[in-house]
């Protein structure tokens, strides 16, 4: 299981040239937020790093090389996208346009959001800079290109075996195929991304969807690497009955499913070819795509503060869009959780695990078997049978089904069992229900083990088993417990989620929130750290005290469009009433001012004026925070679903970097 950071895509460098600081640097920050999320969320890979390593590049130049050797790559000239006015050839995720298939009027210059196709800049209907909006034109320079006409015929021989495949990954491939394969450039007049190895091309560099995937490959070389054995990365590519599966999304497939493997054939033809790609579509989030850009979803890291991990994957295992698009909903999250996942497979073991710690405290041994018990142990089997071909086959929601059917068989057969009347009738003939009953439990456990990691390893734990369960095998599940295996002080599983109901857009009524233009900056004349700030309000103008002085100078607040809470009771402070505060994200001891770019002094951001006032601890309720783009984000009083603060359109942003989840106040 490797994978890693594509660390040389163009919106690296589109949000570098945003913030002003290296692609590097953008590059790096999002590694470690993948790295962290991967972690948080019990996704373990046996690598994970990025593109950016030298011995991912050292590959990457070989394999270009000899794709050249072998005719695979040549050289041509071609026109490229050239801006005029920024005087640069510009990449083509540089490049908008309308959409020559769908007619989305903002597709970029690779690849359409909407549809998916991928594209030439100068296929797009009137295509522009990305930067300065002005029409792109063609220039001519020269570049290398990746022979993918000649791998026609091969990949198509290779795609006729791919019958198992998910439809909609085969279909969009084959359409693909039908279509015809044009050679494409795999080279940019570009500085960001891997060097070619070879004289005189200094200034261009490989293209990212070129190198990127070849990161399967370096990956593994660098697993055996660590490992201490060199070599041992050929035991998974070079013998012929390993199985390679890519999991992407379905912007991803054509990657995958066409470059990738015409990038294998070419190089070294022992190599193995993706087994399967087992695509997802999208989840959506309120009938949209989910786009940072647009500020339409949620952030995982913020998710993983307000949620266990194990009921973000217990939904997402649920309602993952494996076939078609589906939906993010905090209602459907809210209703999965607290009726299936806890209400089910939560409580089934906990009643299991109470009942028997409290009246036998360890594995009761077993009597007879009834014919129920023996059906129970027929149904575990079966369901186990049924999960694991399921899991084989990537049809990971069926899977997920057929374990929470066993869960349900569960509280059938204890309730059907009654151990509490048993315990006082025929101890015996409880002890033995309870002994099936935990069975069933330890099946639970390693069944949901690739589903839910930490939940698993807590029923293990409590079922008196040492180590991890992720160390035990899939069979394990079938085999029975040792009588007398003391159990562990048992814990509910889950706790119920409350995502309330409360609309935000109500919350935000509650505040008066406007941006401001800051027209004079004096120091306090009794206080060492206090501003006397004078903003124009457009309708009015007021005079705020705010504490900046160790952390801005005068002269940076001068003239700014700040975001003000408009609706703060007044408060006087060393002598001088503060009519309003002005809002700043607080990262321990960094500060940074939350700014409305060019917005009109008085732009509501938030409610309306004339909202009663509040106190700075209502205010301190609603909870506004810096998501990990640096844009400001609204919360109300609940965890869960923020809003954008948003002026004219654009994001209120912060001034300076401040880590994801700071607080504004
Ligand atoms: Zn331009
Ligand atoms: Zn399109």
């Amino acid at each position: 299981m490797v994978s890693g950071s594509d660390m040389h895509g163009t919106p690296t460098t589109v949000k570098a040239d945003e913030e002003g600081v290296s692609p590097e640097t953008v590059a790096e920050r999002y590694h470690a937020l993948h790295t962290e999320n991967f972690k948080r969320l019990g996704i373990s890979f046996d690598l994970y790093w990025k593109t950016s390593a030298a011995a991912h590049k050292a590959v990457v130049q070989k394999v270009f090389l000899q794709l050249k050797e072998r005719g695979h790559i040549y050289e041509a000239a071609m026109e490229a996208s050239w801006c005029p006015s920024c005087q640069k050839f510009r990449p083509d995720r540089y490049i908008e346009g309308e959409c020559p298939f769908c007619h989305f009027s903002n597709s970029r210059g690779d690849q359409c959001e909407q549809c998916g196709r991928m594209l030439d800049p100068f296929d797009l209907i009137q295509p522009r800079c990305k930067v300065c909006a002005t029409p792109a034109e063609r220039r001519e320079t020269s570049h290398f290109f990746f022979r993918l006409s000649r791998l026609q015929e091969p990949l198509k021989g290779w795609l006729r075996t791919k019958n198992y495949w998910r439809p909609h990954v085969l279909n969009f491939t084959l359409a693909w195929l039908e279509e015809g394969l044009k050679d494409r450039p795999v080279t940019r007049d570009i500085d960001w991304g891997i060097e070619i190895p070879l004289k005189g091309y200094e200034s261009k560099r490989i293209y990212v969807w070129f190198e990127a995937v070849m990161g399967y490959l370096t990956a593994s070389m660098e697993w055996a690497r660590r490992q201490g054995q060199k070599d041992r990365w050929k035991s998974w590519w070079l013998d012929p009955d390993s199985r390679h599966y890519y999991f992407v999304g379905k912007d991803n497939i054509v990657f995958h499913t066409i470059v990738w493997p015409a990038i294998l054939m070419g190089y070294d033809e022992e190599l193995g070819l993706p087994y399967d790609v087992p695509a997802n579509q999208y989840m959506n989030f309120g009938g949209e795509r989910m786009s940072s850009g647009r500020g339409v979803g949620v952030w995982l890291s913020e998710l993983l503060e307000a949620f266990d991990p194990d009921a973000l994957r217990y939904y997402v295992g649920a309602a993952m869009p494996e076939n078609k698009d589906s939906e993010f909903s905090f209602e459907e999250f809210e209703r999965r959780i607290n009726t299936e996942l806890v209400a089910i497979y939560g409580n089934f073991v906990h009643r299991v695990l109470t009942f028997t710690y409290k009246n036998f405290r360890e594995v009761p041994p077993i009597a007879d078997l009834t014919k129920e018990d023996r059906a129970l142990l027929r149904e575990i089997e079966e369901r186990w049978k049924g999960a694991g071909q399921n899991l084989e086959y990537c049809h990971f929601k069926d899977a997920l089904k057929e374990v929470m059917q066993l869960a349900r068989r569960g509280n059938q057969y204890f309730d059907s069992k009654a151990p509490w009347d048993l315990l006082k009738e025929d101890r015996e003939a409880c002890g033995t229900a309870l002994h099936l009953a935990l069975r069933l439990a330890k099946a639970l456990a390693v069944l949901t083990a690739p589903f839910l990691p930490f939940s698993a390893q807590r029923v293990w734990t409590m079922l008196g088993y040492d180590g991890s369960i992720h160390e035990t095998s899939w069979e394990e599940a079938l085999e029975d417990l040792p009588v007398g295996q003391k159990l562990k002080s048992p814990r509910p599983l889950f706790k119920k989620i409350e995502v309330s109901a409360m609309d935000l857009e109500e919350e935000a009524q509650r505040l008066d929130v406007r941006v401001g233009r800051v027209l004079k900056v004096e120091d306090h004349p009794r206080a060492d750290k206090l501003y006397l700030v004078y903003v124009d309000l457009g309708t009015e103008k007021r005079r705020l005290v705010a504490g900046l002085r160790d952390e801005y100078g005068r002269e940076e607040i001068q003239g700014k469009n700040i975001v003000v809470l408009c609706n703060l009771k007044p408060a006087t402070l060393r002598g001088v009433k503060s009519e309003g505060m002005l809002l700043a994200a607080v990262d321990g001891k960094e500060v940074s001012l939350l700014l409305a770019g060019n917005a009109k002094p008085g732009t509501q951001v938030l409610g309306q004026p004339g909202t009663p006032m509040i106190s700075f601890e209502e205010f301190r309720a609603l909870k506004i925070r810096v998501d990990p783009e640096g844009k400001v984000r609204f919360f109300g009083s609940v965890e869960g679903d923020g809003m954008p603060l948003v002026v004219e359109n654009e994001f209120v942003t912060v001034d300076r970097p401040v880590r994801p989840g700071s607080e504004v106040t």
